[in-house]
């Protein structure tokens, strides 16, 4: 059966590391079973140059159609001063939106190879592998009512509401229970439930769904907690769930214990297992069109895109193998670069781990 997948390159090195992902769908192509069939299409400041939107009706119905969407990365300061509406991030936040992805996936993997690029100490870090399930469409950023008010006596008043409902706490434990189940079979949900209400209810939601996955093993961490333990013991955790805002914070935090932002893939996923899958990094206006970014976030994004979107756990795992066996093999761009290693170009770096998968 063929797999309908838009391609969204996006704005600054968009397009350059999205080509080495194609490269190695392509490679896959060939050597599979798998029919993956690659539609084009426009989002982010791009989009707003040529249709002027940055999410535009075109681009709408190619992703009604997808079974996944590979996004490069979408911004820069040429569309700074546009209105709000017209920014490229609102490219970003509508497909989110249409798509109903609520649940964010990233890892923080760091490969033995890298371990020095981490600022703690390598033994602290060395083959972290890390995935942090964050709920992506409720909690304080969405929860009304919100906003700013001038009181009676002429103070002002700026307020925000945490809520979340049941279903949706439901739905994004599952995801987070069955991706543990594929991994190392924890899972540690985190909230602040001494404190807010919405997350005692967290809780006690997450406790009630570990009965029907017995296989693995949840545990509960408040998000303070949480924050200080991945700095101190990170390899304690395997599959970490929590809130829109904790998710936000801790994810970013999780990332920069690999040190290395160019490395790092993500995952956004709805009921249907349709996904949006991205590098962490931004577009990096400042490198855009220098061949020298390093494309490996965007092509394990793929990866992430071909197992949880494609039901192709196998092919995914042929990509990451592979881009160990690159770095292994001592290949290197310039953001990871070490004494002795070898400095290759974002082109190089992606026909390298097409090679590697033969
Ligand atoms: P950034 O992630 O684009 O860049 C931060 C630093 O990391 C820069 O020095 C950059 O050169 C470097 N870097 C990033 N990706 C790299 C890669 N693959 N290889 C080598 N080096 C890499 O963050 P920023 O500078 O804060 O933002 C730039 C633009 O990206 C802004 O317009 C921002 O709004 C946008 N942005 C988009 C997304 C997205 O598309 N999801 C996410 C974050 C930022």
């Amino acid at each position: 059966m063929s797999k309908n997948i838009l391609v969204l390159p996006g704005d600054g090195i968009g397009p350059e590391i999205i080509a080495e992902a194609v490269k190695v769908l392509d490679a896959i192509q060939q050597t599979s079973s798998l029919n993956l069939r690659l539609e084009y299409g426009v989002l982010g400041g791009s989009a707003y140059d040529a249709e002027g939107s940055p999410y535009p009706e075109s681009t709408q119905s190619q992703a009604k159609g997808a079974d996944a969407v590979l996004l490069g990365s979408v911004g820069g300061p040429q569309w700074d001063n546009l209105d709000r509406p017209l920014r490229p991030e609102r490219g970003l936040l509508g497909i989110r939106k249409d798509m109903g992805l609520f649940a964010n996936l990233r890892p923080a993997i760091l490969y033995e190879e890298l371990a020095d690029a981490s600022t703690l100490k390598p033994e602290v870090v060395a083959g972290l592998d890390i995935l942090i399930v964050r709920e992506l469409t409720g909690g304080i950023y969405f929860g009304q009512p919100r906003g700013i008010e001038t009181l009676a006596n002429g103070e002002k008043r700026g307020y925000n509401t945490m809520e979340y409902t049941e279903s949706e706490i439901i739905r994004i434990g599952k995801v987070a229970f069955e991706t543990a189940q594929k991994r190392g079979k924890k899972l540690c949900s985190v909230d602040k439930y001494n404190v807010l209400e919405v997350t005692e209810m967290w809780r006690n939601i997450m406790d009630e769904l570990s009965k029907d996955y017995p296989d693995v093993e949840l545990s509960h961490m408040l998000v303070d907690n949480a924050a200080m333990q991945l700095v101190l013991d990170p390899k304690q955790f395997d599959v970490i769930v929590t809130t829109n805002m904790f998710g936000d914070i801790l994810s970013d935090q999780a990332s920069m214990l690999t040190g290395s932002i160019g490395m790092l893939p993500s995952a956004s996923m709805n009921e249907s297992k349709q996904g949006l899958y991205e590098p962490s990094h931004g577009s990096a206006p400042d490198i855009a069109g220098k061949g020298i970014a390093n494309p490996l976030a965007t092509i394990l994004s793929a990866a992430m895109m071909l197992r949880y979107s494609l039901d192709a756990a196998d092919q995914a795992a042929r990509i990451e193998a592979a881009v160990k066996a690159v770095l292994s093999a001592g290949l290197r761009t310039a953001d990871i670069m070490q004494e002795g290693m070898s400095r290759v170009s974002t082109s190089e770096m992606g026909d390298a781990v097409v090679k590697a998968m033969k």
